[in-house]
């Protein structure tokens, strides 16, 4: 017998949800999930050593420890690569205005809006930035999230950035949520800089990006670089300008792109080779080809027209079976923040893909799992229960991962493995 770390076994179903040779699972690809029934899976060191029928694991391995999922289902941890992680306060009296009558982009234009929780994210002091954080995350792990994508965005000036950004290292170190850090200065066009938009660039690239670059220099890491290309925020050129500037000081790449308005950022995006590009309402149908001739993931966020939506105000939503039909690559995520999705639950954001993009349960699984691994460049490490990767697990309270996405509004994770380690029973 050899010994491991843990073993996983009696799973009804174990949904392996494999990467497609090493890649996301792209076009009509999406939604394989690999099912071992009855099956089992052991852990050394925090990562998968074994996949398989439950019956040979159990002969083949003396565990420290045993998960015994009692014919329950085991899929991967979720990963969220879209979230406005770290913010404080919140914006519950905007909701109203919305519901109302006002517009987001009416509330943004009278100084309410992304500036809003900037004004608040500035006056808090780092401490009380982590500490309001910290409930998010352990919610976000009890409904399965094991690894997110967290942004700046919130500071719009330089210490204020670097303030988020050090949120963001600190909250990583404080709980098993894995975080992977996006520096995105170019969230909005600060107040300060109102009718200058362009000298704010003219910082950004100047001064910020390089803050940026010196911080990740110092601690050995790579941030990702976001941008809100977006009437309103910045334009095409803007953007374009910002996301070159960021790949010259050694950024990944991501865009919010055609969220209200195609401004030709889906296009970017590839051209660029980034890593995702997230939103995609207006997407065109040239810049949909774009997606499948080339590997930036297309990042869905649903409960963001679902966020915006009243009565008499119906919203559009990510074409996703387009996007699969021109053989692009799709993933999930909340986008959680405090304007427009504070939504915590991956879970959520399934039951949404599966109503309002036309995905199944398995497409919305695999999107929610393996591809959004890919989307923040974690495809090789986690989302997928394949020999070699992170163990990051869950067991469900159900026998039927169809149950995921066909009930909403609950939380069907009954147990949560990080790196090996249970953290949640
Ligand atoms: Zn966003």
């Amino acid at each position: 017998m050899e010994a491991v770390g843990l073993l996983v076994h009696s799973a009804g179903q174990l949904c392996v949800v494999p990467a497609h040779d090493g890649e996301p699972q792209r076009g009509a690809s999406l939604g394989e999930l690999a099912i071992v029934e009855d099956g089992a899976l052991a852990v050394r060191d925090g990562r998968i050593v074994d996949v398989g029928p439950s019956a040979e694991l159990r002969g083949r391995y003396s565990p420290m420890q045993e998960v015994d999922a009692g014919g329950r289902c085991v899929i991967p941890g979720f990963v969220d690569p879209h979230t406005h992680i770290p913010w404080y306060g919140d914006r519950a009296n905007e909701f109203e205005q919305r519901l109302a009558g006002a517009t987001y982009m009416e509330i943004m234009a009278a100084g309410g809006g992304i500036m809003s929780t900037v004004r608040q994210t500035r006056q808090a002091e780092p401490a009380e930035l982590v500490a309001d954080n910290l409930p998010r995350l352990a919610r976000m792990l009890r409904n399965g999230t094991t690894s997110a994508e967290a942004k700046t965005g919130y500071g719009l000036d330089t210490a204020a950035e670097l303030k988020q950004l050090d949120a963001i290292r600190s909250l990583d170190a404080q709980q098993p949520v894995e975080l992977i850090a996006t520096f995105m200065p170019a969230h909005a066009v600060p107040s300060e800089y109102d009718g200058k938009a362009n000298e704010y660039v003219d910082r950004v690239v100047e001064e910020m990006l390089p803050a940026g670059a010196d911080w990740m220099r110092q601690r050995d890491v790579t941030l990702f670089c976001d941008v809100f290309c977006e009437d309103g925020a910045f334009d095409l050129a803007q953007s374009r300008r910002i996301l070159e500037r960021a790949a010259a000081l050694g950024y990944r790449l991501k865009i919010h792109a055609d969220e209200f308005a195609a401004l030709g950022g889906t296009a970017l995006a590839v051209e660029l080779g980034a890593v995702s590009a997230d939103h995609l309402v207006q997407t065109p149908e040239a810049d949909i080809a774009a997606l499948g001739r080339g590997r930036t993931v297309a990042v869905a966020l649903p409960g963001t027209p679902f966020g915006l939506t009243r009565w008499d105000a119906p919203q559009a939503y990510t074409p996703a079976r387009r996007i699969l039909a021109a053989g692009g690559a799709l993933a999930l995520a909340t986008d959680c923040n405090p304007g427009t999705s504070w939504c915590e639950s991956m879970q959520m954001v399934i039951a949404l893909a599966c109503r309002m993009l036309g995905l199944t349960q398995a497409q919305a699984l695999a999107a929610a799992t393996v591809n959004a691994a890919f989307a923040i460049g974690r495809g090789h490490e986690v989302g997928s229960l394949e020999v070699g990767k992170q163990a990051d697990l869950l067991v469900l309270d159900t026998d039927d991962y169809r149950q995921v996405g066909y009930q909403f509004g609950g939380n069907l994770v009954k147990t949560v493995v990080k790196k090996g380690r249970v953290v949640i029973q």
